[in-house]
């Protein structure tokens, strides 16, 4: 089982002394409810860095009102015993009034980029992913830090949160871990009852329909995006939230494809919400994994 640490000072006394001996170090953020797609950042964490720090948090902050944190899945010690098959050096795992402590008043709010698609659903998501992430950043002061490309949005956001407020850390984005049928992996899909489970499908087959689409010439960014609404809002049980086709930096939403497009889903299924992307490219097409050209973009 990997060494877990909850207190603030001691995570941070042990990144900095393994820094300090020349170590460089690995960030993994999570909320726990850990699966393949999270053992993947563990995983280009440790074939890059000499230690690697695994964080379970439930971040309240960046649930809302209505929202699934009280029923989020929380269990530590499956995620332990799932990352004790990995090479995590130590995982910090904190209570929430230590990370959250009495007077808490300060918030990074990261703007634009976060107006749009999961922002202009979840209005207070993103301000929740940039508090957290940024204090994440300062108590375990990482030198390289792993987010999966599952939230392509959420990177967009951190990225531009690190270049903007000049953060020490450099960003990794790893291509999305997927089931053995295309469904991008997610701690939420155990909410998904098998008849949820066998529409969600729709998701992953839009968005593969539209990266071939690109892969095949169309340009038409507006058509490809009007047949993944299409294919979703027809499937029943299904309640498309968006679908678009969108410049990988600014996200905004694209007319033509002339260069890095990337296609963005999000539905709701029942009481479950789900996202996906891909990257729709001229030369090559998918999530940056193997068969792929297409590196994670950088801060517009
Ligand atoms: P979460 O615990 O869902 O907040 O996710 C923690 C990190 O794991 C984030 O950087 C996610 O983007 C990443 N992640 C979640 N699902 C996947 C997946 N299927 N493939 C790759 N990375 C993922």
């Amino acid at each position: 089982m990997p060494h877990v640490i909850s207190d603030l000072n001691e995570i941070r006394a042990q990144v900095l002394a393994w820094r300090a001996a020349g170590q460089r170090v690995g960030l993994v953020p999570t909320m726990g409810a850990l699966h393949a797609g999270h053992v993947s950042l563990v995983s280009a964490s440790a074939a890059e860095c000499d230690r690697t720090v695994a964080t379970i948090f439930v971040n309240p902050m960046q649930f809302g009102p209505s929202e699934d944190f009280s029923r989020y899945p929380r269990n530590l010690d499956r995620d332990l015993e799932l990352l004790a098959g990995t090479k995590t050096d130590v995982v910090f795992a904190p209570a929430t009034d230590k990370m959250y402590a009495a007077g808490h008043a300060s918030y990074v709010g990261v703007e634009r980029v976060t107006e749009r698609w999961e922002g202009a659903i979840r209005p207070t998501h993103f301000r929740g992913v940039a508090t957290i992430v940024l204090k994440l950043f300062n108590i375990a002061p990482a030198d390289i830090a792993y987010f999966g490309q599952k939230d392509y949005q959420q990177t967009v956001v951190i990225r531009r949160m690190v270049a903007d407020l000049n953060v020490s850390i450099q960003i990794r984005v790893c291509p999305t871990v997927r089931e053995p049928d295309g469904l991008a992996m997610s701690s939420r899909n155990v909410y998904l009852n098998p008849d949820e489970r066998r529409r969600a499908l729709v998701l992953p087959e839009s968005l593969r329909e539209a990266a071939d689409a690109a892969a095949g010439g169309e340009r038409d960014a507006a058509k490809i995006a009007r047949q993944m609404r299409q294919r979703i809002e027809s499937t029943a049980g299904v309640s498309l939230d968006y679908a678009a086709v969108v410049d990988p930096r600014t996200l905004e939403e694209l007319t033509e494809i002339t260069g890095g497009a990337i296609a963005l889903v999000a539905a709701r299924l029942g009481s479950t919400r789900l996202i996906d992307n891909m990257w729709l490219g001229i030369a090559g097409s998918g999530d940056g994994g193997p068969g792929s050209v297409k590196p994670a973009a950088s801060p517009p």
